[in-house]
């Protein structure tokens, strides 16, 4: 398959739009120097506010064609609805996207999906905007049903409202799953529209691949400050080049004896522990029930948020001391008293007690 490589990752670079022929050219040309697989450029520009420039159309797919041409570059761009599919085939892109808010729009990625009957081109689809798994499986899903085979998922983030340091919050438990649900699927990670920023580009990229991620898209422009969209987040090819040199690249595993032995006996440590930690919580659910019964017949509430704060807190403390983040408590924590507080409302319903 075009969109993966067994032993490095693979690399889509561009610029995210394409805004003049020339700017186009000159960062092609550039990136040729880093061996990128696929050139990236946006044509039809999904803008969040009206009167933002949103891309130049059709007139800029044969400026890929040029690149195409020029650089032996294969290139691919975004595709929004059917006639954008149409005419992004017959300005010969290689590749095609489905971008995140389309991939949040099921009408959408069906009009895509029904334009791409008998058509034989990879094509990429991004996740939704959302932070939901089944919408991103869904997309795939409409795409692999009309009859493409080489897809690849690519991970941007995800819309959060508030202060984050990350433009779009990664949540890599979502692509996580995706990838256990959908193993053949080559996973790409986007750190561009992820950190929103440059300063963070290097450190998400290399995250992904310590995750095992098929690939990286990243946004590149000869001229990132004076970018027509997503300025702050774009670098030079120069600058792309200096951090993919310094990326390591890791292997799923290796075939050292020594390695797995050492593996296994960790492991095994591990399974046994997380036997035990099962085995608590078994028994911290018979003592909240027994709370449970106890507060049904003294006609006493199921939650007491004093109670639920004064432990949260105390965990937090206890964690700290552990070297345990407050994060990773208070996820751990909620699920508990969640699960606990779901069965002593359970016993309030039943006629038990
Ligand atoms: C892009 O890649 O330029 C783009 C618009 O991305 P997304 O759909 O992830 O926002
Ligand atoms: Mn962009």
């Amino acid at each position: 398959m075009f969109l993966k490589h067994n032993n490095r990752p693979f690399l889509i670079a561009g610029p995210c739009s394409a805004e003049t022929e020339e700017q186009v050219m000159e960062t092609a040309r550039e990136l040729v120097k880093s061996n990128i697989d696929l050139f990236r450029a946006g044509v039809w520009k999904p803008r969040t506010r009206p009167g933002a420039f949103d891309g130049i159309g059709v007139e800029a797919l044969s400026w890929l064609q040029s690149v195409k041409k020029e650089t032996g570059l294969k290139t691919t761009t975004e595709v929004a609805n059917a006639l954008q599919v149409e005419q992004a085939l017959e300005h010969a892109i290689d590749v095609l996207w489905i971008g995140a808010r389309s991939a949040a729009n099921p009408f959408s990625v069906q009009e895509i999906a029904d334009a791409l009957q008998g058509i034989d081109i990879p094509v990429m689809v991004k996740n939704p905007t959302n932070p939901d798994l089944e919408l991103w499986v869904g997309a795939i899903e409409r795409v692999q049903a009309s009859g493409i085979t080489q897809i690849a998922a690519v991970h941007r983030g995800f819309s959060t409202y508030g202060e984050s340091i990350f433009r779009n919050e990664p949540y890599w438990e979502i692509p996580i799953e995706l990838r256990r649900r959908m193993p053949d699927i080559p996973l790409f990670c986007d750190n561009s529209h992820i950190c929103g920023n440059r300063v963070d580009l290097r450190s998400v990229a290399q995250y992904a691949l310590d995750l095992n991620y098929d690939g990286l898209m990243m946004e590149t422009h000869c001229d990132p400050d004076h970018a027509l969209s997503d300025p702050q987040q774009q670098i030079t090819p120069g600058a792309y080049a200096e951090l993919i040199g310094s990326l390591i690249i890791k292997n799923e595993t290796t075939d050292d004896v020594d390695f797995l032995k050492h593996l296994d006996e960790v492991r095994s440590q591990i399974d046994e522990l997380d036997l035990e930690v099962l085995n608590l919580l078994a028994k911290r659910m018979k003592l909240s029930e027994e709370i449970g019964l106890h507060k049904k017949h003294n006609k006493v509430s199921v939650l007491q948020v004093a109670r639920w704060n004064e432990i949260l807190e105390k965990a937090k403390d206890m964690g700290r001391e552990r070297g345990l983040s407050e994060g990773f408590i208070s996820h751990y924590l909620s699920a508990v008293h969640q699960e606990s507080i779901a069965r002593q409302a359970k016993l309030e319903e039943s006629g038990k007690g």
